[in-house]
């Protein structure tokens, strides 16, 4: 490889702002390094006029009620907002909220939803089951399709166009930049699932409305937390979203807030970490003949590598791997059964390797975009790479013996 890829210079660059954002009240005379954790329902007021300019506030991140969000929610959407370069941000219950819940906000019956084929799978549940069952036609855009063709896709209805960069399974890259002109000329919005690209993309400066984030994965960074972010850019979009979020009743727990700024506090040098990992290992299994394709954008062979050097600053831990037409689904199923520091569990983004089956457990609209030879989904964490790598190699072995 000649090419010199940097996985680890966007991670490299956020330790400022991880530090010293969201800790308001932070340096006073006396105070703790962090915020506290502020657990509570009731808000008491000394009046009830200033229960009722408290209640103004509320698109200022004022509470009159813990349902509206805690402090320490408060601390952590400013942190995340500074992150993803936006105005304001909403902490919602979990990842799939953050997709749920702005999609609830800025549709109506009638409207058209244009979702990418690689979309997270519950967010395509959602779509097809509750947005439809409401009213809001569905349909998807292939991950990879031009400019062109994305306008094919296109209906006069159309409200939101929803993406996710890359997708988290089959990992394709998409030209935000090109699905927000073609949004906004058609009057609608651009929604971008940001969890693989947070704090190595910037959602706002390439055309994104409304960014959502999985704080379950790399923010939180432990496996301990379920919870998820909506940020947006623009103050008439940040009141339609603050409101939807009230009247749904969409916060989450102070602990899991509380958790959450915990693990962003090192997620630069985690990431950074675990991304150099990644590549490595990335690199490792493309020499081996037993592999195919290795899905990683840093990698110059990966169909969306362009793209993400022209807009990603770093790489995250999460990457495919196709496996030989010589091998079938249920040698893969073997082989990962054998792996032993690689968990067999959803979710990633934690401190910990994780490995899952892509193929037998996604939906496409688009056939031809998905890998038909086994493959399956690795999460780098914080392990000693070689010891990840002899891991690799012993599962390998498994899949050249016959059942
Ligand atoms: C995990 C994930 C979500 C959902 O997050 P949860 O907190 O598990 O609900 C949404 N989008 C992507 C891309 C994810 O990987």
């Amino acid at each position: 490889m000649t090419e010199r890829t940097s996985v680890d210079i966007g991670w490299q660059k956020l330790g400022t702002a991880l530090t010293h954002t969201g800790r308001s009240g932070v340096p006073a005379e006396g105070s703790y390094v962090n915020p506290p954790l502020e657990r509570g329902s009731t808000v008491l007021f000394p009046s009830l006029e200033s229960m009722a300019r408290k209640g103004q506030e509320r698109y200022n991140h004022a509470s009159i009620y813990g349902a509206m969000g805690s402090p320490t929610q408060h601390e952590l959407e400013k942190l995340i907002a500074h992150i993803e370069g936006g105005k304001d941000c909403q902490i919602v219950s979990s990842g799939l909220a953050a997709c749920t819940t702005p999609l609830l906000a800025f549709l109506k019956a009638g409207d058209h939803c244009l979702l990418t084929d690689s979309v997270y799978g519950p967010t395509r549940r959602f779509a097809e089951n509750m947005l439809q069952r409401f009213g809001v036609e569905i349909s998807y855009f292939p991950p990879c399709a031009s400019m062109a063709e994305v306008e094919e896709y296109v209906r006069p209805n159309t409200r939101i166009i929803f993406t996710e960069s890359p997708g988290s399974h089959t990992f394709e890259v998409q030209d935000i930049p090109m699905l927000a002109d073609v949004a906004h000329r058609h009057g609608a919005l651009l929604f971008l699932d940001n969890t693989w690209g947070f704090g190595i993309f910037a959602p706002f400066e390439h055309g994104v409305d409304v960014s959502i984030q999985a704080l379950t994965k790399y923010p939180s960074g432990h496996s301990d937390v379920i919870a998820g972010a909506v940020t947006v850019a623009d103050q008439a979009n940040w009141r339609i979203l603050r409101d939807a979020s009230i009247q749904l009743g969409q916060v989450a727990g102070p602990d899991e807030c509380w958790l959450t700024l915990r693990g962003l506090r090192t997620m630069g040098v985690r990431l950074a970490h675990q991304a150099r990992s990644a590549l490595q290992i990335a690199n490792w299994l493309q020499d081996r003949p037993e592999v195919a394709r290795v899905l990683h954008p840093a990698l110059p062979d990966c169909p969306g590598h362009t793209l993400w050097k022209r807009d990603f600053t770093g790489a995250g831990s999460l990457f495919g791997v196709v496996l030989n037409t010589t091998y079938t689904q249920q040698n893969m199923e073997r082989m990962i059964n054998a792996m032993r520091l690689f968990g067999i569990g959803a979710s990633w983004g934690g401190y910990e390797s994780l490995v899952l089956p892509t193929t037998g457990g996604i939906t496409r609209d688009f056939g031809e975009e998905q890998p038909n030879d086994p493959a399956f989904r690795l999460q780098i964490g914080l392990e000693n790479v070689q010891d990840l790598i002899a891991d690799l190699e012993q599962a390998f072995n498994a899949l050249h013996h016959a059942p």
